[in-house]
């Protein structure tokens, strides 16, 4: 049952209207598989807090360049400016600890070192409302990469689910339709589609000889 809009860590007011010490951080966790919106709900969820005049900074990881170096772009479209980092660390480097912004934003969280949920952590600790976006699952089904350890320290979590597209039920789980090897393997489009739970294949899956895709 999703919560009423609002009831998360958000806690919006003007920038200056409470003091640091005052804000009470939290690490928040949007995942769920492609298409699910994650990234839509991430910038969603940015845009909100910047209508309420709070700083935000956003990242992204440097391995993720399928639509724009320098922006978070959700498949819908929908852009942010963004930091590419290639490290968790590299956070560190652009957000004070003494100053930090209101809001820090992760986008692919998936895609970085177990480093980033000491990250998220400390910036909680810090004051900084968190919102990490990822993928929880990989393509065979797996726990990806730090999500699972972000979602654990997480005060929020929001699973969100994508539509099968084989049978139109709810999806948690990310179709591979070609063979590339690594969990790491940044698709776009048209190399993935959502299942459900009873259409995935775990693995690849031969478009050719296999289930339709989508029309
Ligand atoms: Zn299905």
């Amino acid at each position: 049952m999703p919560l009423p809009d609002g009831s998360h860590g958000e806690h919006l007011a003007f920038r200056g209207a409470s003091s640091s010490t005052e804000r009470r951080g939290c690490v928040e966790v949007v995942c769920g598989s492609m298409f699910s919106g994650k990234t839509e709900e991430l910038l969603r969820r940015v845009k909100r807090a910047r209508l309420a005049r709070q700083r935000v900074v956003l990242f992204k990881p440097r391995i993720d360049n399928r639509y724009d170096d320098v922006k978070v772009v959700s498949h819908e479209g929908i852009k942010a400016e963004a930091t590419a980092i290639a490290s968790a660390a590299e956070i560190f480097s652009f957000v004070s600890l003494e100053s930090p912004p209101d809001v820090v934003g992760i986008d692919e969280a998936q895609f970085f070192d177990d480093a980033i949920v000491e990250a998220a952590d400390k910036l909680a600790d810090a004051g900084v409302r968190v919102i990490c976006a990822g993928l929880d699952q990989d393509y065979r089904g797996k726990p990806f990469g730090p999500m699972p350890a972000l979602m654990s320290v997480a005060e929020y979590v929001t699973k969100l689910q994508a539509v099968c597209s084989r049978c139109g039920a709810a999806a948690c789980r990310s179709q591979r339709l070609i063979g590339m090897e690594g969990q790491l393997f940044v698709g776009g489009a048209s190399d993935y589609e959502p299942r459900c739970r009873r259409c995935f294949v775990a693995g690849v899956v031969d478009v050719a000889g296999g289930p339709p895709s989508r029309a």
